[in-house]
């Protein structure tokens, strides 16, 4: 089984921390050019049946952007036609649209709903009204409240939000109150999944130049940022969401089935401008200019990548961690890991070792870049294959 991302490239305005593949005031014509180079590239990249059938099975689709919520419901539909002639669609398929607040209406989700996308990401991002209008977000609160309510009367049972911490002027208040906020819809079943991204800032971007000093005094300090992102852990468990993942928190049954395609390393089609994809152990990469992804719509990039480090990395964000004994046989390496090389973590809180059996804890997932490194160069230093 394998999974599919789909991107679709058009915002209706750039918002101010955003270093994603996207264009602002784009007229139709090129929308619906895009879809046509989109269906092309999917139709000339079916499954290879030497390889197996089970590669022709889609357990998930995930409609990231960019803006796929601005696509009109016709336009979404093609793409989901050609994605049947060419692909054995599951009946269980998760298919995920990404929605910003201030792209959708009642309407317009029971259409989504119909066409058979059956999960929502919600870009709320915050229930600050100014922090919002401070990141050139388009919605406010209002639109955020709204966005649940309808998607619910739309019967989208499956809805996640993504919020960001760490913004200029976001205090430990205002952030608390953002997620006694999202408690509460929890508490009514309106929300089954939440994100959360600490914001990193890039160059290019409105805040890369407003904000390239790091300890530009509207930033919340590292210690804040550790704070927020302790105080969302605290929060979402008491409400018994799953910490299943370093940003991710779920109830039972409704951890992503998608992003969990990309932390087990398991194989996913990319699919429009800049898309990436992991298929026969060879990541690819689309180009990421749109004048010559309409031209050529199967012009990509072969990324190069150590795909041990990034099945060790990617393990172990997720809570379950990484079974050490099966990974170094599979990739036939020397298991140099003892309880003995491993105690300065554990005595530190920042690693569990249990039955052979490494998991990041929650002070762990915080310096988890850091962490991971040294756990995997010393796999290295004993390695008996090249890493
Ligand atoms: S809506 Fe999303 S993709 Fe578009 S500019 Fe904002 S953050 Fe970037």
């Amino acid at each position: 089984m394998v999974s599919v991302y789909i991107h679709i490239p058009f915002c209706l305005k750039r918002c101010f921390y955003c270093d994603f593949t996207s264009f602002s005031k784009i007229n139709k014509t090129i929308i619906d050019k895009y879809i046509n180079a989109l269906c092309f590239e999917i139709s000339k990249k079916p499954p290879n049946p030497l390889k197996g059938e089970y590669k022709n099975k889609i357990k998930s689709i995930y409609f990231g952007g960019g803006t796929p919520s601005l696509l009109s419901i016709s336009q979404l539909k093609i793409i989901l036609s050609e994605l049947k002639k060419n692909f054995n669609i599951l009946s269980n398929c998760e298919i995920t649209l990404e929605i910003n607040p201030a792209t959708v209406s009642i309407y317009k989700l029971k259409k989504f709903r119909k066409l058979g996308i059956n999960r929502l990401s919600l870009g709320l991002q915050s229930f600050d009204n100014k922090l919002l209008k401070k990141s050139g977000r388009l919605h406010n609160i209002t639109d955020n409240f709204n966005v649940i309510h309808q998607a619910s009367l739309a019967a989208f049972k499956n809805v996640s939000i993504d919020l960001i911490y760490g913004l200029p002027n976001q205090s430990l208040e205002i952030w608390k109150r953002d997620l006694q906020i999202v408690c509460e819809l929890v508490s009514k079943d309106l929300i089954k999944h939440v994100s959360i991204y600490a914001l990193s800032i890039h160059e290019d971007t409105v805040f890369g130049k407003k904000y390239i000093n790091s300890c530009h005094k509207a930033l919340p300090t590292e210690k804040e940022i550790c704070d927020m992102y302790n105080m969302a852990c605290e929060m979402l468990n008491a409400y018994n969401f799953e910490h299943y993942e370093i940003s991710n928190f779920a109830k039972k049954g409704y951890e992503s089935v998608h992003n969990l395609t990309y932390w087990n390393m398991e194989e996913f089609y990319g699919f429009g401008l800049s898309s990436h994809e992991y298929r026969d152990f060879m990541r690819k990469a689309n180009t990421s200019n749109l004048q010559e992804y309409l031209e050529n719509p199967l012009s990509y990039e072969i990324l190069e990548s150590n795909t041990i480090f990034d099945e060790f990395m990617l393990k172990l964000r997720l809570a379950k961690g990484l079974n050490i004994l099966e990974f170094t046989e599979r990739h036939n390496l020397k298991n140099t890991m003892s309880f003995e090389s491993l105690e300065k973590y554990i005595k530190e809180d920042l690693l569990l070792f249990k039955k052979n059996t490494l998991k990041l804890t929650e002070k762990g997932f915080l310096v988890s870049n850091s962490l991971i490194n040294e756990l995997y160069s010393m796999i290295g230093k004993g390695s008996s294959a090249k890493l």
